[in-house]
């Protein structure tokens, strides 16, 4: 009844399975079981750290990545948040196995930066969406972190879709910079951080590596990549 209601109201259905009502039903919900787990992508891009990815880049989850991204389905920004948690929960706890990583010190969760003519054309910028619902969520769980936007797109930067592995790399060589006033405001808060660059969908990892060497480069060395899902490469 509700359901019917808030499809007359918004005229919604379901990613999932195309179900009137919610955006995301409660069995595709119920269906929605993350399976955190190293996703490193072949080849692997130079310089990559380890990626993690709470899910397979199919299904459901597919869809409502390209759903909150391309249609400005803004609601499901919380359910992705939510996988991006479990994802970034996953990396450290593997972190802190292997690496001298403290616990007391939170998480700096910096979103891959879409290019400025995308997000006016989205009219939202969907992976810092979600890193912030990540970060709420971790923090909620007892892991503080921050969702901080670190990171812009140098100019000129080309779409990576349609662009192949090769392609995606040639573009991609330095295709982001540090916002030096974000940074500036970071550094006051004058604590350290473990940092991890976040995104929705792993493809080839070329745009996380670059993401880390651009964090390096100012000495925020991230530990991680995190993402909502990651794609079953072809080669
Ligand atoms: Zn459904």
């Amino acid at each position: 009844m509700l359901d019917a209601w808030r499809d007359l109201v918004l005229g919604s259905s379901c990613v999932g399975c195309s179900r009137p009502g919610r955006l995301l039903c409660s069995p595709c919900r119920a269906a929605l079981v993350p399976s955190p787990a190293p996703a490193w992508p072949t080849p692997r891009p130079p310089g990559l750290r380890e990626p993690w990815a709470a899910a397979a880049y199919d299904g459901t989850v597919r869809a409502m990545i390209l759903g909150h991204k391309e249609h400005r389905l803004l609601a499901l920004a919380r359910p992705l948040g939510d996988l991006l948690a479990v994802a970034a929960d996953a990396a450290v706890d593997d972190l802190l196995g292997a690496a001298p990583l403290h616990p007391a010190v939170p998480l700096l969760l910096v979103p891959v930066p879409s290019r400025p003519s995308t997000v006016r054309e989205r009219g939202h910028a969907p992976t810092t969406a979600l890193t912030r619902v990540a970060a709420e969520r971790l923090s909620a769980g007892g892991r503080p972190a921050r969702c901080v936007s670190l990171l812009r797109t140098r100019p000129g930067l080309a779409d990576q879709s349609g662009l192949d592995a090769r392609s995606r790399s040639v573009n991609l060589a330095g295709a982001f910079r540090v916002h030096a006033p974000t940074l500036r405001r970071l550094a006051r808060l004058g604590r350290p951080w473990h940092v991890l660059v976040c995104d929705d969908v792993l493809t080839t990892g070329a745009t996380a590596a670059e993401a880390q060497r651009a964090l390096d480069a100012v000495g925020l060395h991230p530990l991680a990549a995190v993402a909502v899902a990651a794609t079953k490469l072809r080669r």
